[in-house]
Parts: C-alpha cells; sequence; structure tokens
C-alpha cells in the first residue's frame, strides 16, 4: 500500500472515530437533558402530592424502592448497565463453613452461573474475564456459566473474585430450600439460571459470604 493510500486509510479511521464519538456524547446529552426534565416533572408532582396530604413521604420512599428493586431484577434499569462492585464492612460479614465437595455431586456448582459484578481491583488485576456486553458482570459461558468453571473447578481459584470468595451457599434460599437436607431450589434456578436466561441477581449477590476453601 502505498503512502498516501495508508495515510487516507488512517484519516478515515480518524474521521470514524470521531463521528462515532459525536453520536455518544450527542446521544448521552440528549439522553441527560431529557431525563433532567423527568426528573424536575416527577420531584415537582411527589412535592406536590405530599403537601396535599395524598400521600406520605415515606410511602413514597418504600414505593419508589419497591419499583427500583423490580426494574433492577428485570434490568431495565435506564443507562447501559455499566456496574462495578464496590464491598464495603457490611458485605463481608463472617464466613460460614460449606463442604462443597460432598454437595458438588447435587449442586454441579451452581453458584458458579451466579451473576456478578467485579470490583475495581478485580478488573485491574487482569486474571477475572468480564462481560463485554455487559460491563462489568463476570463473564459466562453460553450455558450460564462462568467462563472460569472448566467443570472440575475455578480455573483461577487463587484470584477468584471476592464475591467467590466470600460466598457460602449455606445462607443463600435461592441454591436450597433446605440446607441440610441438601434439597436444591429447582424452581429459582430454572427460572433464575437457566440456559436461556440472563441471570440478574447482581444486588443480591453483593452480599455473598464466605464459603470454606473450596472451589466454588
Ligand atoms: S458453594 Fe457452590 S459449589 Fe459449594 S456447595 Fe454451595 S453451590 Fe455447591
Ligand atoms: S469461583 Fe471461579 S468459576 Fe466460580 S464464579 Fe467465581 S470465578 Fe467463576
Amino acid at each position: 500500500m502505498s503512502e498516501h493510500k495508508r495515510n487516507n486509510v488512517v484519516q478515515e479511521l480518524n474521521s470514524q472515530l470521531e463521528r462515532g464519538s459525536l453520536f455518544a456524547h450527542t446521544a448521552l446529552g440528549e439522553n441527560a437533558m431529557r431525563l433532567a426534565q423527568l426528573q424536575a416533572v416527577v420531584h415537582g408532582l411527589a412535592d406536590l402530592l405530599i403537601a396535599q396530604g395524598s400521600i406520605s413521604g415515606s410511602d413514597l420512599a418504600k414505593s419508589i424502592q419497591h419499583a427500583d428493586e423490580e426494574l433492577r431484577q428485570r434490568g431495565e434499569q435506564l443507562g447501559p448497565g455499566t456496574l462495578i462492585r464496590v464491598d464495603t464492612i457490611e458485605d463481608t460479614p463472617a464466613a460460614a463453613v460449606v463442604d462443597c465437595e460432598s454437595r458438588l455431586h447435587i449442586c454441579q456448582a451452581v453458584c458458579c452461573r451466579l451473576n456478578f459484578a467485579l470490583s475495581v481491583e478485580e478488573i485491574e488485576d487482569g486474571h477475572v474475564r468480564w462481560d463485554l456486553g455487559l460491563p462489568y458482570h463476570i463473564r459466562k459461558q453460553p450455558n450460564g456459566c462462568c467462563v472460569h468453571q472448566n467443570g472440575k473447578g475455578c480455573s483461577i481459584y487463587d484470584h477468584r473474585p471476592g464475591v467467590c470468595r466470600r460466598y457460602s451457599c449455606a445462607r443463600d434460599p435461592r441454591i436450597w430450600t433446605d440446607f441440610e437436607g441438601m434439597r436444591l431450589n429447582h424452581e429459582w434456578i430454572a427460572a433464575s439460571l437457566g440456559e436461556a436466561s440472563r441471570p440478574r441477581a447482581t444486588a443480591v449477590l453483593m452480599h455473598r459470604i464466605e464459603p470454606k476453601g473450596e472451589s466454588s
């Protein structure tokens, strides 16, 4: 390729990049304006209803929290869905012991099908792969299982995310209807972690607790 032609290709790529950035920024700007307008209307309406005694502030707060949780579960929140996990002291309760070895023949490491966001440290560390289509959640295989679960265990065990280190299914009613009796919660698992479904358990997973040193 001649130098002239190469310069043209680079110029065209630069131009495409500029156009792409312009598009993204314009779209973001328009959305921000619409959201600001919507926010003003909703705040004005809420203030008016509270001032008139039609609703109470605490009822409104509960209703908002409920709607927010439903939208989160259905993955219908506004925005690109980008999420980064921030762990706090409350997210790291005392460890609970789970003997994974004795349960794997039943659970089939179903905990590795759960969805969760990575922390900045885990992303920067570079060992854990995140889903490019749902940044920065753990990357899944087409069957819904974590890409690091190789059928024998966690292939990045020494570098596994904090939620995996802290998680225990012992207190997770989504996994077991009867932990001691080893009865799985087939209903929730099929509905939430089935092959065709995209797990949306992020918020709950942020509070996973510590398993005994076994690959989950
Ligand atoms: S932590 Fe995971 S692998 Fe271990 S018993 Fe529970 S579901 Fe199974
Ligand atoms: S323990 Fe390993 S395989 Fe399981 S979800 Fe975590 S990173 Fe994935």
